[in-house]
């Protein structure tokens, strides 16, 4: 393994054990978004909030594996930076195609922070679903919201 492979590994983990933006917190969302990977059994719900244009808050719960909860608890942490609409979905849209893109992708660190460590994901087709399944609720909670 390379001294970056064991830092993203790390990151994973460390993500998966301490989950930023878990607990759906208040009753004040906008919209929530349940989705489920029947392959790999994790579900997740996220909720977000919205102050006009911009995502006010992203919460979410959630249980399956260490990717799937770190993808969420990384896209939390990026919600947090403050995102617009628009922001948002062109950074689900660059999330997904790297991750349909069989390892030929990076992810940008300077646009995606901590989930730059799911890039090598891509290269195991099973576990995509599982890295996929945070932003699919989030996209999917933008469109109700
Ligand atoms: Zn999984």
């Amino acid at each position: 393994m390379s001294g970056l492979e064991s830092l993203y590994q790390e990151l994973i983990l460390d993500h998966a054990k301490n989950r930023r933006g878990f607990g759906l917190a208040g009753s004040d969302a906008d919209a929530t978004s349940h989705q489920r990977n029947p392959i790999c059994g994790d579900e997740i719900t996220v909720r977000v909030r919205m102050e006009g244009d911009r995502v006010a808050s992203l919460t979410w719960e959630g249980a399956g594996c260490s990717i799937s909860q770190a993808s969420a608890s990384m896209l939390a942490e990026l919600a947090a930076e403050g995102l617009d609409r628009t922001g948002a979905e062109r950074l689900i849209e660059g999330f997904r195609e790297a991750m349909r893109s069989k390892g030929t992708l990076e992810l940008d660190e300077e646009e995606f922070g901590d989930a730059t460590a799911l890039s090598g994901v891509s290269k195991y087709t099973a576990r995509v679903k599982c890295a996929m399944l945070s932003w699919v609720a989030f996209e999917d909670a933008l469109r109700r919201s």
